[in-house]
């Protein structure tokens, strides 16, 4: 059993630990290894301008946190071209699917590089240049391995010249894996991406003039591969495609939402929101489904109290179906004495009177969450994007408090889940303010969370997201609370998004959560804003163009009518912000600012 992720850095403990077994996989599986080259690793991941390429590693990782496999891959956004300094099992790990799992991400990951196709080198299976029997079996198993994902020696050229005589025998080929697309790689192109592999990756052991002249050999235009020897067309079940999952928005649909359904006049969350949604966004190209796992409560104990969850679990289990019961008791004076009647005790545990619990919120409530981290675990994966379709909402609730339709605050236990692996942000565009994930991380500096939304002298949750509210203890400085007016054009709504947006590039993190609430569009009957399908893009898209890792979680939106619209607005936005301006730079490269407050 293993899963692979993708190590962004090793700033993290966690990440730490796997950078530093990636280096003891290197010293067992590479033992001609200059010591430089393994230490070098966690720079390679910090500082890719230095070493003109940007490094990304991929581990395959078992259920304790052993590495049992890795690969390395370079990225030069400029030339267009991957480059595969390694892929790797662990020492006495043979079999199992590591290597050709681990290469399956690497592709999926350069093919949404927009890169030609990656290279790398082969040992030759030819017997003329591997003299060792045993060893060109080895090389000629290896090519067969490459070839089953078409990737091919590249034919016509000097690449395997020798620099010195000596090194005569088993010189590599230069392998190219077009990934499937049918892109011919042009000469020039193709010289470019020679020379900077050369250069950069053994610059010092080949001299100025052999790099010339292996460049100059490259003379064939489009370049040519050699065709398939091992695996003919008759094999084509044998041949893996590049799925280009990593271009498309991972996305985990509460399949139980509608089991959670309260059918008293007025309340306008209901299931026709999901319906209206998906809809819309099966127009769209650029979303993959995914299947939603189930998750450990801990993952919910680490955000909400314990005595909050236990109550709600029996609480929900105890009612009739149909049955709901809703706080109408609020015991705020003896806070350390919950009354004794269930019923009355919900009031203890709420913030409003319209969130009612009845036999199925939990189940639907405990399924968003589990939607929220099957999304997260695709973002540790490498995906970009991803989007947990779900309901009931969770961004109204707190550490120990449920309301405003929310129960579990699944963004807040997504953010807390990523944490371990980076720093975190959380904006809340929601028309009412993010209450609940300011309460849970406001004493914390690696979650950050920001909220656009309603001022609470009208809007609801009204007792906070005001402009004061800015942290404590640890997590001073790292709440930002932007309240807007009753009435207000995009531009302004957009001018307050450009600061949320600076303050999350100051802090950096390696992954964002977006709480998306549509209830700022025209029309909607919680909200006084009136966006429309066309800013919504343009929100999407601005939030697209931070190029972070990001998950959406679907929270407020009743305007029926329109809400699937402006939510295939909204990530059409999001998804061309994110691609199409993909600078090969590492996510933080990318932000403007610089410095923490
Ligand atoms: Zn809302």
């Amino acid at each position: 059993m293993f899963r692979i992720r993708r190590v962004f850095d090793d700033s993290f403990p966690v990440n730490r630990e796997a950078v530093s077994q990636v280096q003891q996989i290197l010293r067992d599986q590479f033992p001609q290894l200059a010591k430089y080259d393994v230490d070098k690793i966690p720079e390679l991941l910090l500082n890719p301008l230095k070493h003109r390429f940007r490094s990304i590693v991929y581990v395959a990782e078992d259920p304790h946190g052993m590495i049992k496999g890795f690969a390395l891959l370079s990225h030069d956004a400029q030339l267009k071209f991957c480059y595969l300094d390694y892929i790797s099992a662990a020492k006495n790990i043979t079999g199992g699917g590591i290597g050709g799992a681990l290469y399956e991400y690497v592709r999926e990951e350069a093919l949404s590089l927009g890169v030609y196709g990656i290279f790398f080198e082969c040992l030759p299976d030819d017997p003329q240049l591997c003299k060792d029997p045993e060893i060109l079996k080895q090389n000629r198993a290896r090519l067969k391995f490459y070839e089953s994902y078409q990737a091919y020696p590249i034919v016509g050229t000097a690449y395997e010249t020798p620099v010195k005589p000596e090194d005569a025998d088993n010189p590599p080929y230069l392998v190219c894996d077009p990934l499937g697309q049918e892109q011919p790689l042009p000469k020039e192109a193709a010289r470019k991406i020679v020379q900077a592999i050369l250069e950069r990756r053994y610059g010092h052991l080949c001299p100025k003039d052999y790099i010339g002249r292996v460049v100059a050999s490259f003379v064939d235009d489009p370049i040519r591969l050699r065709p398939p020897k091992y695996l003919k067309t008759e094999h084509q079940e044998k041949l893996h495609p590049v799925t280009g999952k990593f271009k498309r928005i991972a996305l985990a649909v509460n399949d139980r939402h509608d089991i959670h359904h309260v059918r008293e006049r007025g309340y306008v969350e209901s299931p026709v929101r999901i319906r209206s949604i998906l809809k819309e966004l099966e127009k769209l190209d650029i979303f993959e489904k995914i299947k939603v796992e189930g998750y450990a409560e801990r993952h919910i104990r680490a955000v909400h109290c314990a005595d909050y969850i236990n109550y709600f679990k029996r609480m929900c289990q105890t009612l009739e179906p149909g049955k709901s019961v809703y706080p109408y008791v609020f015991p705020l004076r003896n806070a350390a004495r919950p009354p004794k009647e269930m019923a009355v005790r919900a009031g203890y545990y709420c913030i409003d009177t319209f969130t009612p619990l009845n036999q199925n919120a939990w189940n639907a409530a405990k399924r968003a969450v589990d939607c929220a981290l099957s999304c997260a675990d695709q973002l540790l994966e490498g995906r970009r994007l991803a989007y947990a379709l779900v309901r009931p909402p969770g961004h109204h609730a707190e550490y120990n408090a449920f309301g405003g339709f929310c129960y579990f605050n699944s963004a807040a236990v997504a953010a807390n889940y990523l944490s371990t692996f980076g720093r975190v942000a959380i904006l809340d565009i929601d028309y009412h303010h993010g209450n609940g994930q300011q309460t849970i991380f406001y004493r914390r500096s690696d979650v950050l969370t920001v909220s656009l939304h309603g001022h609470p002298r009208f809007a609801y949750p009204y007792f906070c997201g005001f402009e004061e509210e800015t942290g404590e203890e640890e997590g001073t400085g790292y709440n930002l609370n932007l309240p807007l007016p009753e009435q207000l054009a995009v531009e302004q709504y957009v001018k307050a998004l450009q600061k949320a947006l600076k303050r999350i590039s100051r802090h950096k993190p390696a992954y964002l959560v977006v709480c998306l609430g549509l209830d700022t569009a025209k029309g909607d009957p919680t909200g006084t804003w009136g966006f429309t399908a066309r800013d919504f893009s343009e929100i999407g898209q601005r939030l697209g163009q931070l190029q972070l890792p990001t998950l959406v979680m679907q929270e407020g939106g009743y305007k029926n009518r329109s809400i699937g619209v402006n939510a295939r607005h909204f990530f059409s936005g999001l998804w061309g912000g994110h691609f199409a301006e993909d600078t090969g730079k590492p996510a933080n490269e990318n932000l403007s600012e610089k410095g923490r407050c």
